[in-house]
């Protein structure tokens, strides 16, 4: 390659090998790497619900995707409406409980993230635990933080398929994004 440089990249736990060249200040990826690496991810989509927005859980749950090395791709608050509650929850649109999931969900606003891991549907699934808060063990996000089966803090894509089909119903495709992860910081203190 015209220029070229052989980077490190970190994927997953480890480092590979990258080809990439410096446009001015910027490392850049050819096409194909850069496919290459998006392709090595998966990326699902989280809900974090009225009950977490409101119960200021919010920084809580995020903070154990990103612990457990989830990249954010997209970020994005907003008030759920009826029609896309409706497409959403399309599987269970016709049940007794979804006229009051309906006020649940879009009492307050939502926060839809992309997250991007290893395995990220069914990983980020064994983080929230089942949907029924009750049963669901101590140290899930919905175990430590659910209500009940309703009110149960988050939604996860259940499928590589569904979080295809969710990712596009909630980002536009310029609000989602694709980088490499540069920079290491050290463990969290908080100032007192
Ligand atoms: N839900 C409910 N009552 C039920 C089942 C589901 O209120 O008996 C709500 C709950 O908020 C759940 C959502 O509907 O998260 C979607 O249901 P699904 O079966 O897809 O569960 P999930 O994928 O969220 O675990
Ligand atoms: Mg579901």
């Amino acid at each position: 390659m015209e220029d070229g440089l052989s980077v490190y990249v970190r994927q997953g736990k480890g480092f590979v090998n990258r080809e990439a060249r410096m446009d001015g200040e910027n490392l850049l990826f050819p096409r194909a790497t850069a496919a290459t690496m998006r392709r090595e991810m998966d990326t699902t989509l989280v809900l974090l619900k009225p009950d977490c927005v409101s119960g200021r859980k919010v920084g809580e749950v995020i903070k154990r995707f990103e612990a457990a090395d989830f990249q954010i791709r997209g970020l994005k608050m907003f008030v759920a409406g009826a029609e896309l509650l409706r497409e959403h929850y399309a599987h269970i649109a016709d049940k007794p409980f979804f006229p009051e999931l309906e006020t649940f969900m879009s009492s307050t606003p939502v926060i839809a993230v992309a997250l991007a891991g290893d395995n990220a549907v069914e990983r980020v699934r064994t983080i929230i635990g089942p949907t029924d808060s009750k049963k669901a063990a101590p140290g899930t996000v919905r175990g430590d933080f659910g209500v009940d089966v309703m009110v149960n803090i988050v939604h996860a894509s259940d499928s590589n398929e569904n979080a295809a089909i969710e990712l596009e119903r909630f980002f536009a495709p310029g609000e989602l994004f694709d980088y490499a992860m540069r920079y290491e910081t050290k463990p969290a203190t908080v100032a007192s």
